[in-house]
């Protein structure tokens, strides 16, 4: 049975007028999902018995099963159980401009970076787009709070599911649901070049956030396979034309790994590569991981990369390092939590 949480308002009102019903139904529905939040369809009463007994028979309403929480001062991680057992993991963030959360859009990851968790554990599936509606679901209602931003960056490749990722989107920001703007947004990928491409076609203002993580292509095909696939060239040319499309700033994300990365060189290497791009690099501090050998970059070294940058005009934050008491970075918690 098909969950009701992945299904879009569009999808809905197909569903009632192939049943000869009025389309404005879907939007009765929603208004019960997502605004007065009711778990039964027994309650949403101004459908009427027919419909409600229809989409009892189609549709589950079925929550994600919450397994653990690890809370921190201002970040908390949830590790969820789906209807087959797998686990994915979320991330709360407290800001002071809203609550952000960063959800999870595979089982696994297939890209293999050679410093993530998530690929070292290989894709298993993708999730549904219930499945990410619900992680956001499931954390508004156990810290009883609203949800202000979401950021696709926990385990997976958004666009190795690019379907139900846009299916999400989709859900989350329609005006009779859960209303999270697209600027509210953001979608980060390794660089899978055709469906940024397709992405920027779709004509959201989401924000896109680019793991470039290396100035070149030697260093990013040493530690990124899928740079073997779509090199630093194709990836900025598309990112520029996203940008012409959407006009929204890009983000790129840089981990600062120990020798790898991390040089002046490097940085100067940066600058000259983002030269004319309306973009920020956001500099990372690597969460090392007892599985892999990768170590972080030390406070001198990522002060002198963040200098060396600004000295070179390109806009660059120093990401604030939570979450690592709670094994925040991508992937961590559940790895760990298989293991025990
Ligand atoms: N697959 C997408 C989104 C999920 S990964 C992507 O790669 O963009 C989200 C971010 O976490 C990426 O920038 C990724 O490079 C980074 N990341 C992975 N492992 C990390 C670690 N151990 N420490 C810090 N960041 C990590
Ligand atoms: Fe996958 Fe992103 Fe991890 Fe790379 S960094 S393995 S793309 S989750």
């Amino acid at each position: 049975m098909k969950n009701i949480y992945g299904e879009t308002i569009a999808e809905l009102e197909e569903y009632f007028l192939s049943r000869k019903e009025k389309k404005f139904k879907a939007t009765q529905v929603f208004e019960w999902l997502y605004k007065k939040r009711v778990k039964d369809f027994s309650l949403m009463t101004n459908l009427g018995k027919e419909n409600i007994a229809h989409l009892q028979e189609d549709f589950s309403l079925n929550p994600l099963k919450l397994l653990t929480k690890k809370k921190d001062v201002d970040v908390s991680k949830y590790l969820f159980e789906l209807e087959d057992k797998n686990y994915i993991e979320a991330v709360l963030m407290n800001h002071d401009y809203g609550n952000s959360i960063c959800i999870s859009t595979q089982v696994g990851c297939n890209m293999g970076c050679h410093f993530c968790e998530s690929g070292r554990l290989k894709k298993v599936r993708n999730l549904d787009a219930s499945e990410m509606v619900r992680q956001v679901l499931a954390v508004e209602e156990e810290e009883n709070i609203r949800i202000s931003h979401i950021v696709l960056m926990g385990i997976g490749e958004p666009f190795d599911n690019f379907e139900e990722v846009l299916s999400f989107i989709n859900i989350v920001n329609a005006p009779k649901g859960m209303e999270i703007g697209s600027r509210h947004i953001t979608v980060s990928t390794s660089g899978i070049v055709p469906k940024i491409l397709a992405f920027a076609d779709y004509d959201k203002q989401v924000n896109l956030a680019i793991s470039l993580h290396a100035p070149n292509n030697e260093i990013r095909s040493q530690i990124m396979e899928i740079n073997k696939a779509y090199p630093i060239e194709q990836l900025i040319s598309a990112v520029r034309y996203y940008y012409e499309k959407t006009n929204r700033r890009v983000t790129f994300e840089y981990i600062l790994l120990k020798g790898v990365n991390d040089s002046r060189e490097n940085a100067l290497e940066l600058s000259q590569l983002l030269k004319g791009l309306n973009c920020y690099v956001n500099l990372i501090p690597y969460n090392e991981t007892t599985h892999i050998e990768y170590q972080k970059s030390d406070k001198e070294t990522v002060l002198a990369f963040y200098d060396e940058l600004k000295k070179n005009h390109t806009a660059v934050t120093i990401r604030r390092e939570f979450g690592s008491k709670v094994n925040a970075a991508c992937g961590q918690l559940r790895s760990n939590y298989k293991e025990e």
